[in-house]
C-alpha cells in the first residue's frame, strides 16, 4: 500500500497547496504585467511631464510606483493643485447633492420621536 492511500489527508494537503502556489505565481505574473503597463503610462516624457496625467512635473503616481514619495508626501503635492470637477463634466443633468448640514437642519419629527422613546420621554403625535 502506498503512502498516499494510508495518509490521503496529506495527499490532499499537497495536491492543495501545489494548486495554491500555482494561482499565486499566475496572479503575480499578472500584477507584475499591470505594474509594467501602469509605469509605461506614467513614464515622463523628455520634457519631463507625465503624458497620462497631463500635469506639472514630477508625476506623482510615477513617484509612487518607484517609491520616491510615500503616500503622505503625494497627498502634500497634489493638495493645492486645481483639481477637475469629472462629476460636472460627465454628468451635467445629476441633481445636486445637499450639504449634510442642510440634510440635518431639515426636521424629521419621526426621528424626533425615536430619540424621545430612546429617552423614555413622551412626545406628542403629530397633528396631520
Ligand atoms: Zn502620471
Amino acid at each position: 500500500m502506498s503512502a498516499a492511500a494510508d495518509f490521503p489527508i496529506f495527499a490532499t494537503m499537497v495536491t492543495d497547496l501545489l494548486d495554491s502556489r500555482s494561482l499565486a505565481e499566475q496572479r503575480a505574473e499578472e500584477l507584475d504585467r499591470l505594474l509594467a503597463e501602469v509605469e509605461a503610462l506614467h513614464e515622463p516624457d523628455s520634457n519631463g511631464d507625465c503624458p497620462t496625467c497631463l500635469t506639472e512635473a514630477p508625476c506623482v503616481t510615477f513617484g509612487l510606483l518607484h517609491r520616491d514619495l510615500t503616500f503622505e508626501r503625494a497627498c502634500v503635492n497634489v493638495r493645492d493643485r486645481t483639481t477637475v470637477d469629472l462629476t460636472a463634466i460627465e454628468q451635467p443633468d445629476r441633481p445636486v447633492v445637499p450639504r449634510l448640514a442642510a440634510l440635518l437642519a431639515t426636521p424629521n419629527p419621526a426621528m424626533d420621536r425615536a430619540f424621545a422613546a430612546l429617552i423614555g420621554k413622551s412626545v406628542d403625535p403629530p397633528n396631520d
